[in-house]
């Protein structure tokens, strides 16, 4: 028997979830087809994000950096700790059961919203009908008026260096281990070689990271960049540019990993090799020919601004189509389709999206930046405000980095907001509802920031890219 649903979505990360959830809001039969298989081999709802992705990844981030600070950082606030002890199993399993509490009640709120979890494997077939593989490799067909394909994405494995036990892993891997290794390679200094690699390092190990390219965070603002690239280096991070991995051996319980750089052929001994090139969209077995549903040249699924697909009436969101691979565009994406077949009016702001590395310090930004506007020939002032000046950050004890603003000359509106310093994750977002409001800086200026908080460096960034910063000197006057 076939049933059918107003509507299918295909995958129950955070762009698919929230997709099924707001359909459901909406009045609608929704059904989502989720195969995803915990570490107990139980199936689970999230995703990438909720399972081996966001979620793991902040809780070792926020562990390790209080074990960190409590081993070096507590002594200049005049606290003496002694016999600190770390128990890396135990902060592994403080990991996973944020992960099945926050995967669970993505479950609870499937059941609450009265959506049907179709478990296994969903491959789309002709006239909008899907079929579902069960992990017993029993299969059932329904039929749906719409689909979303939320899919997702996987890690880009690298032939030259084979995933091997727990010796040469990906993002996933390297979320699990139960001792703290001597010595660790990241082959890929970008986000997840960043968060990661911070992670080991805190807890004690040698950090090398090898990166093909000779920029470093290419996208992110290059004043706060270099900002970075010093900070994380004088962290004990060993960020070497223009390193292209070319291979990977295990040899007993060490990895050799070789590699070129401007001095010719290297190699190196490690404990542990992670590989952080990059995510590519998963497809596997989600479309048939029939399904007529067209990929890009880089094996995305091709979608309009609406992220409707060539076939009318299926949709594809998240990872597996273009944009960054963040959650909360996935997420965003998938009200916005919701909607759209509710028949609202709905879209996303693409230009106006965060983006955070969570590292310590953080590095926030949204809009553009000083390097893109130049090239863009914008006619902008930049402000900037150190955290060194911020009473809040001193009074914290935690004072690098900076804010920088962008401002339109003409209109004054805010082009760009970049951070990276105690909490810029939490403090962008004042910067994201500024740009989504279209405020001016003069708004900003008149925008009463409460005393003494990390926020008043953003407000005086923004008064600084029009002259005017209080606890600053400013290079101009207006
Ligand atoms: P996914 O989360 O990948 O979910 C896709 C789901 O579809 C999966 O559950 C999969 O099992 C399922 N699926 C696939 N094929 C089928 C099928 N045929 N049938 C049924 N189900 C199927 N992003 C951020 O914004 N912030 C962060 O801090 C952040 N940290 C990250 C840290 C790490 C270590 C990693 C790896 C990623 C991180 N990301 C972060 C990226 C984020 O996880 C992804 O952008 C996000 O999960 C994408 O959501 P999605 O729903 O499109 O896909
Ligand atoms: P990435 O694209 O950020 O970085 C991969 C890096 O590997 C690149 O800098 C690339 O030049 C380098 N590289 C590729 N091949 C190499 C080689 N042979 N030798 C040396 N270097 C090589 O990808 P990622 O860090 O794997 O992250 C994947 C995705 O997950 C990103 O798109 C990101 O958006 C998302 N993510 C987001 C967050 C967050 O929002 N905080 C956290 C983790 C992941």
């Amino acid at each position: 028997m076939t049933d059918h649903y107003d509507v299918i979505v295909l995958g129950a990360g955070p762009a698919g979830y929230v997709a099924a959830i707001r359909c459901a809001q909406l009045g609608m039969k929704t059904a989502c087809v989720e195969k995803w298989l915990n570490k107990n081999d139980k199936p689970a709802l999230g995703g990438t994000c909720l399972n081996v992705g966001c979620i793991p990844s902040k809780a070792l981030l926020e562990a390790t950096e209080l074990y960190h600070e409590a081993k070096h950082g507590f002594d200049d606030l005049g606290i003496t700790c002694s016999d600190i002890k770390l128990d890396v199993p135990k902060m592994i399993a403080r990991k996973d059961k944020i992960v099945s509490e926050l995967t669970g009640g993505i479950e609870g709120l499937f059941k609450s919203n009265g959506i049907d979890w179709l478990v296994g494997a969903g491959t789309v077939i002709a006239d909008k009908h899907v079929r579902v593989k069960a992990h017993d490799g029993s299969t059932t067909e329904h039929s749906a008026d719409n689909i979303i394909i939320a899919t997702g994405s996987v890690p880009i494995e690298l032939p030259i260096t084979p995933l091997h036990g727990d010796a040469v892993v990906d993002s996933t891997g390297a979320l699990e281990w139960q001792s703290v290794p001597g010595k660790v390679c990241v082959i890929g200094a970008g986000i997840i070689g960043l968060e990661l690699g911070s992670v080991w390092r805190r807890l004690g190990s040698e950090v090398v990271l090898l990166e093909a390219m000779d920029a470093f965070l290419p996208m992110v603002d290059a004043q706060i960049a270099k900002d970075a690239k010093r900070t994380f280096t004088k962290q004990g991070l060993d960020i070497q540019l223009s390193a292209r991995v070319t291979g990977s051996t295990v040899k007993g319980d060490k990895v050799i990993v070789n590699y070129e750089n401007s001095d010719g052929a290297q190699t190196m001994e490690v404990d542990k090799l992670i590989v952080a090139v990059g995510r590519k969209a998963y497809v596997h077995g989600v479309l048939t020919d029939e399904a007529g549903v067209e990929l890009d040249e880089r094996g995305l699924i091709h979608v309009n601004d609406s992220c409707e697909t060539n076939v009318p009436g299926i949709y594809a969101i998240g990872d597996v189509v273009r944009g960054p691979m963040l959650a909360h565009k996935g997420s965003e994406e998938g009200v916005m389709v919701a909607e759209l077949i509710a028949g609202e009016t709905s879209s996303v702001n693409y230009d106006v999206m965060p983006n955070v590395i969570y590292t310590h310090p953080e590095v926030a930004w949204v809009g553009k930046t000083e390097e893109q506007l130049k090239a863009d020939g914008v006619d902008y002032q930049a402000g900037t405000f150190p955290f060194a000046a911020s009473g809040r950050a001193k009074a914290k004890g935690d004072t690098g980095g900076l804010v920088k603003i962008l401002r339109d000359k003409s209109t004054d509106r805010m082009l760009g907001a970049h951070v990276i310093g105690p909490s810029a994750s939490e403090l962008l977002g004042q910067s994201v509802l500024a740009m989504e409001f279209d405020a001016t800086i003069e708004d900003i200026a008149h925008t009463i920031h409460a005393h003494p908080t990390l926020s008043e460096a953003m407000h005086e960034a923004a008064l600084s890219a029009d002259g005017r910063a209080i606890h600053i000197a400013n290079r101009k006057r207006r």
